[in-house]
């Protein structure tokens, strides 16, 4: 059962908005986890394919996953930070999540971090693949998992001095 009504959203809460498998093995896509009848609208604004679907301002969010392109112009323009993009294509075992992170330092490419869920649970470890900034947004950093966490890591946190993974 979700958790929604403790403010978690789970997977189960969004199995009838996530890409089917068959969207999922051609590439980069957008995942967004907003469910809330809430007055927002820069996510369809900033998607220049039509992708995002708002009939209105307080409708929730969803995406046209033939529009979808994966080109993560959305992730950093939530401000709930509740974009995702997902590329299940990345290696044989790895897929990657590109994560809005608001925290400074950023983490550096290549560093070994700690992957965490939408409760804020480890959950594995991951690579940070990429960090994307940009001068008046969110960044976004895109982080490699094992395939079957790819659903479940919503966010990361660094490595302690010392602390093994
Ligand atoms: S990833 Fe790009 S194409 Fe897909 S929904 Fe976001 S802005 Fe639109
Ligand atoms: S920008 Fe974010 S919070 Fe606002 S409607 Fe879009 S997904 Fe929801």
């Amino acid at each position: 059962m979700g958790r929604l009504h403790e403010g978690v959203i789970s997977v189960e809460d969004l199995k009838d908005i996530l890409p089917p498998k068959e969207r999922l093995e051609k590439g980069p896509v957008a995942i967004i986890e907003c469910i809330e009848s809430i007055p927002c609208d820069p996510c369809s604004l900033v998607c220049k394919q039509g992708a995002i679907i708002k009939p209105s301002i307080s409708t929730p969010p969803r995406v046209d996953y033939d529009k979808c392109i994966g080109c993560g112009a959305c992730v950093p323009i939530c401000p709930g930070l509740a974009i995702f993009m997902v590329d299940y294509t990345y290696s044989e075992d790895k897929g990657l999540v590109y994560l809005p992170y608001e925290f400074t330092p950023l983490p550096e490419k290549g560093e070994e971090v700690i992957a965490l869920n939408r409760e804020g649970k480890e959950v594995g470890m991951a690579e940070v693949v990429k960090v994307i900034t940009y001068p008046d947004k969110t960044s976004v950093v895109c982080i490699a998992v094992d395939k079957d966490l790819v659903m479940e890591v919503r966010f990361f946190r660094r490595k302690e001095n010392g602390e093994k993974g």
